[in-house]
């Protein structure tokens, strides 16, 4: 997979040589290009930013740097193993982060994984032209995305959250593929659910045991338990996860379990917590 990320602190994309999308950059399985947007300006002070049309507090980042940049990445070639066969051109993904984009999901994150090149555009400052995303979302796929109901100063970081979402799915970077499996959020058994605790040796630390069941060998009895842990955790953190399941989302021990847990069951069939949520 091939990712490009135009920003005007490169510096700040440091971490992608670190860890798993380091060793994945080390191994050839990534090709990460980072470029420096001021290399797109062309006065003495390298400008990228300038005062918004009708007014009103920050600068807004220039097109014409966006535009040079783009086109030159987009000129830049091909990406490996696209749809097209090796070495034929492809077109990316471009990805632009911004709070007022969708969210970004484990789902977005499983999709972004099987596209062979994405494009990042981290922005600064009230965010880039807008013209900018309209004309390449005109020839190319544009994903506008918000890693979370918060602002921060810049997209660097989103980025940093997005690309490892998304390399840690990719063949290979996870020293055991079945690692993701079971994740919060992860298509599956475990579907729309949070993942519960996890323990490792010692069995026995400052006074506190493992659950007995873990240490059972009985797979049926620790994978009812680790489901009743996700359904606990989930109704404590993320009630709106199990409120917009479907009722085929939970067999007849997870019913009994969201019963203890609070939960009642809709003439619809979706369940909706009685009064408060039992703590974990
Ligand atoms: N005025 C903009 C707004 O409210 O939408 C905020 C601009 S923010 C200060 C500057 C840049 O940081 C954004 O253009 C985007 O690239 C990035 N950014 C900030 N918060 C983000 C978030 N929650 N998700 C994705 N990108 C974000």
């Amino acid at each position: 997979m091939r990712l490009d990320i135009v920003t005007i602190f490169p510096e700040y994309l440091e971490p992608l040589n670190v860890s798993l999308v380091g060793k994945a950059r080390a191994r050839g399985d990534l090709d990460v290009r980072v470029h420096d947007l001021r290399a797109w300006t062309h006065d003495r002070h390298h400008t990228v930013d300038d005062t918004p049309y009708g007014g009103g507090p920050g600068m807004v980042m220039k097109p014409d740097p966006w535009g040079e940049a783009l086109d030159a990445v987009l000129e830049s070639g091909t990406a490996e193993g696209g749809a097209e066969g090796p070495g034929q051109p492809v077109q990316p993904v471009l990805v632009v982060p911004t709070p007022s984009g969708r969210p970004f999901t484990q789902e977005l994150a499983v999709e972004l994984s099987g596209k062979p090149w994405l494009v990042f555009t981290p922005a600064r400052y009230e965010g880039i032209d807008r013209r900018v995303i309209d004309e390449y979302a005109e020839r190319l796929d544009v994903r506008e995305v918000s890693i979370g109901d918060y602002v921060l100063a810049g997209g660097e970081a989103p980025v940093l959250v997005m690309v490892e979402a998304v390399a840690r799915l990719l063949p290979g970077v996870l020293g055991n593929a079945e690692s993701h499996r079971d994740d919060s959020f992860a298509p599956g058994a475990m579907a729309d659910l949070l993942e519960g605790p996890v323990y490792t040796k010692p069995p026995e630390w400052r006074g506190r045991d493992i659950p007995e069941v873990l240490v059972s060998g009985h797979h049926g009895k620790i994978a009812r338990w680790r489901r009743d842990q996700a359904l606990a955790r989930t109704t404590a953190h993320r009630p709106d996860l199990i409120g917009r399941c479907g009722p085929e989302a939970f067999d007849k021990h997870d019913r009994a379990t969201l019963e203890e847990l609070g939960w009642r069951q809709g003439t619809d069939g979706r369940f909706w917590l009685s009064g408060e949520a039992v703590e974990e």
